[in-house]
């Protein structure tokens, strides 16, 4: 697989997050194919994946608060948006200043990277808007027909996209995605509070009005998007969905229900949970699975409890927010 990502083929790989869509990050031709393979604006720039700190500093410029969250969260969930060196093509960020990028933890992605000796720019390896891959049949069910090569990693362990963390200012570091690096993590590094930008939210087809100006680019309104339409709801589900006969929705609890309806509702299909007892990590890796089941399964609609607002919920919460989201 290196020796076809040299070319500038494309090759979908296993990370511990989502599986990505991999190219020569230095080739230009060979991310205008990951653009073309995803179906993906070219406003939306792309995370460039690295070895380790050594290979991050040849494409960006560190400063020190960057360099300890590097050195304290790589390899793992954490992207940083920094200055970017020329050797990045304006492809990659969109004819920004600044490069998005990641050292990821997953031993297939690694082996790959350390075989090939290239960062490789690898966004998602879905189709542009739905539910992100987490497993290699999901990459080949979405993108099967327009790519050659994919890498079977296994499920993803993490199972929702990397906390992004614009970086640029050592003195007011801001969370622009929340992901599977919780916000407290990094606070406990940093050793203060910090931000999350929320963009204001823009449909699909619209550019970001100010490219320069705006922070996270493709941070669109709806994404991770099921067929299906979905319904992220603002508090927990009353006991009572639990005696109601079915209506055609498919419900997902955040944890598994409690109590004397709980038996009979492990047999309904149109009753599910994203955890057995309330873990976030659990509920981070069956989120898109599930959702993916789910819009094969033929409901007319999905409805979801909110997860916690600690550790991993924010994540989650965002992508059935942008999964609910019309446009
Ligand atoms: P993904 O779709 O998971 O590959 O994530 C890519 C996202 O990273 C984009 O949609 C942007 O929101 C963000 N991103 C990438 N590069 C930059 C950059 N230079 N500045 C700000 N955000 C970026
Ligand atoms: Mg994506």
């Amino acid at each position: 697989m290196s020796e076809r990502l040299r070319a500038g083929e494309l090759v979908a790989v296993p990370t511990e997050t989502v599986y990505g869509l991999a190219a020569h990050a230095l080739d230009a031709e060979a991310c205008a194919r990951v653009f073309a393979a995803k179906g993906r604006p070219s406003y939306d720039p792309l995370i460039v994946h690295v070895l380790d700190l050594e290979a991050a500093r040849e494409i960006a410029e560190f400063n020190t608060q960057a360099l300890a969250l590097a050195a304290r969260f790589w390899p793992g969930p954490l992207t940083l948006i920094l200055p970017k060196s020329p050797a990045v093509p304006d492809i990659v960020t969109s004819g920004r200043p600044t490069v998005a990028v990641r050292v990821p933890a997953h031993p297939v992605m690694r082996a790959l990277l350390a075989r090939c000796g290239l960062p490789l720019a690898a966004p998602s390896a879905n189709p542009f808007g739905y539910v992100s891959p987490t497993t290699a049949a999901h990459v080949q069910a979405g993108l099967g027909d327009r790519i050659d090569h994919i890498l079977d990693g296994g499920p993803c362990t993490i199972g929702v996209e990397s906390t992004i963390v614009d970086a640029r200012d050592p003195a007011d570091p801001i969370v622009l995605r929340p992901g599977g690096l919780a916000r407290e993590a990094i606070e406990g590094v940093l050793g203060r509070p910090v931000r999350t930008h929320t963009t204001a939210p823009r449909p699909a087809d619209t550019p970001p009005t100010d490219p320069a100006g705006e922070l996270a680019p493709g941070l669109l309104e709806r994404h991770y998007s099921p067929r299906t339409p979905v319904a992220l709801r603002d508090v927990p589900f009353p006991s009572e969905v639990l005696r109601q006969p079915p209506d055609g929705a498919a419900r997902v609890f955040f944890a598994r229900p409690a109590g004397a309806d709980a038996d009979r509702v492990s047999r309904r299909d149109d009753i599910h949970w994203l955890t057995e007892a309330g873990d976030l990590a659990e509920a981070a890796h069956n989120l898109f699975a599930l959702m993916r089941a789910l819009d094969a399964a033929g409901h007319a609609r999905l409805e979801f409890e909110p997860a916690p607002t600690h550790g991993l919920g924010p994540a989650i919460n965002d992508r059935l927010r942008r999964a609910a989201a019309r446009g």
